[in-house]
């Protein structure tokens, strides 16, 4: 259920709610992208551009430096099929992005994933949050719920919705497997806002 979709499910979704011919697929998913990029715009995310089904940074782009794609490079490298990705670091406020690196959840966490921003990735859901957390606090996080394995808060990324991945992708420059099993990025509740670290940990 709470699994990252393939491309045919979102066409097949589409194709669903949309009956007027004129409507195409191409022109749904370009609205899709756009929602996201004002979405990221609206809340001060850093972006940058990520190689097509890949998640390494376009050659030659000098992501560490502080500057964000504007909307019209967002549009123009999605429209062209490249993958976006989020810099926790240079976002503006700051956020902390936690990764769980798997499909099990706790009531809590099920809930939490309803009130802070939080994607499904191709094997487990990255959590977005404001501020930053202390080590200790990681730690003990950590702890608590083995899957959480990575913490972004500084110059490092996380993949945006609605970016596309293999889920045997373990991030290299180049990724081969037999048939890939590509997964689109997606929000689980696209109407919330990453809430405080603090008060995340609290209710989890
Ligand atoms: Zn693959």
């Amino acid at each position: 259920m709470m699994q990252a979709p393939t491309m045919h499910d979102l066409f097949e979704e589409f194709k669903g709610r949309y009956k007027n011919p004129n409507y195409t697929w191409g022109l749904y998913w370009r609205a899709r992208w756009t929602e996201q990029i004002a979405l990221y715009l609206r809340l001060g995310f850093h972006t940058i551009a990520i190689q097509k089904g890949l998640k390494v940074p376009v050659a030659n782009t000098p992501w560490k430096k502080e500057e964000s794609l504007s909307r019209q490079r967002m549009m123009d490298y999605t429209e062209q099929g490249f993958n976006l990705a989020i810099v926790a670091g240079f976002c503006k406020p700051k956020i902390t992005i936690l990764d769980y690196d798997s499909k099990d959840l706790t009531t809590s966490l099920q809930d939490a994933m309803q009130k802070t921003l939080t994607c499904s990735t191709p094997n487990g859901f990255a959590f977005f949050l404001r501020g930053t957390a202390t080590t200790k606090a990681w730690e003990s996080l950590k702890t608590k719920y083995p899957w959480f394995d990575t913490i972004r808060d500084a110059v490092n990324y996380e993949l945006a919705p609605l970016s596309k991945t293999c889920t045997r992708d373990k991030g290299g420059a180049e990724h081969n497997c037999e048939v890939h099993d590509y997964r689109i990025r997606t929000w689980i509740n696209p109407a919330t806002a990453p809430m405080d670290f603090d008060d995340f940990v609290e209710i989890i």
